[in-house]
């Protein structure tokens, strides 16, 4: 019944009687307005540099109920222009990944270290991490996400607060700690799209998708026929 209203994927809710299936739906609303509060705090935002030199925050977006996030590092320029996560070359990447899992956009929830793009794409600078953290780790509170992809060096370290190398991060599941008495929430490390696009061998791919069936697998989803091998 709820896979008829949803899609199936993109509600978790157990119920299976009305009630709770409405309980399910209230649910989810509740967490979506909770999002929506976050949005427009960001789009609000001048805790660092970042808020005057902007054209537009880029809070994240997606299933406010989402099993996967992916987590990038911060807006680019096609991200400052429309206020949207991944949506450059390197989003199309993204999209391409995710269909290749058997999912939609609409399905997982897609956001950012830096929720601003900071001048000439320079590197996240540790102040202006420390400033917007905070809005993406309530954003994981609210979600509750069964695992978590970071994409690339800035998202997994800052996310796993340690300072080791992607080689050494990638392929493999950490933990996420989401605060006391929150389990633990699986991270996957993987390469950011836009270092496969720089780097686009068959080895990085298959890295990248090796990866990818990793965090399939963990929650139970099969990998699509099109995209076994
Ligand atoms: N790269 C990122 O890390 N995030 C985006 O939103 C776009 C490109």
């Amino acid at each position: 019944m709820n896979e008829f209203f949803t899609g199936g994927f993109a509600i978790r809710g157990k119920g299976t009687s009305m009630e709770e299936e409405s309980q399910d739906r209230a649910a989810v609303a509740e967490k979506a307005s909770q999002l929506e509060e976050i949005a427009k705090e960001v789009r609000k935002c001048c805790k660092c540099g970042l808020g005057s030199t902007r054209t537009n925050a880029v809070p994240g977006e997606g299933n406010p109920d989402a099993r996967i996030m992916f987590i990038g590092e911060a807006p680019g320029a096609d991200e400052d222009a429309q206020g949207r996560p991944f949506v450059g070359r390197a989003g199309q990447l993204l999209d391409k990944v995710i269909q290749a899992c058997g999912l939609r956009r609409s399905d997982v929830f897609i956001g950012n270290i830096l929720k601003c793009r900071p001048p000439q794409n320079r590197d996240p600078r540790p102040d202006e991490i420390i400033s917007c953290l905070p809005y993406l780790q309530r954003q994981i509170e609210i979600i509750e996400p069964e695992v978590i992809v970071a994409l690339g060096a800035h998202a997994a370290r800052t996310l796993l607060n340690t300072n080791k190398p992607i080689g050494q991060l990638r392929g493999q599941f950490h933990e996420y700690y989401a605060g006391i008495g929150r389990p633990p929430i699986k991270l996957m490390a993987t390469y950011h799209t836009a270092y496969l696009l720089r780097n686009y061998t068959p080895e990085n791919r298959k890295r990248l998708w090796e990866d990818m069936k990793k965090v399939l697998a963990e929650i139970g989803l099969p990998v699509p026929e099109y995209a076994r091998k």
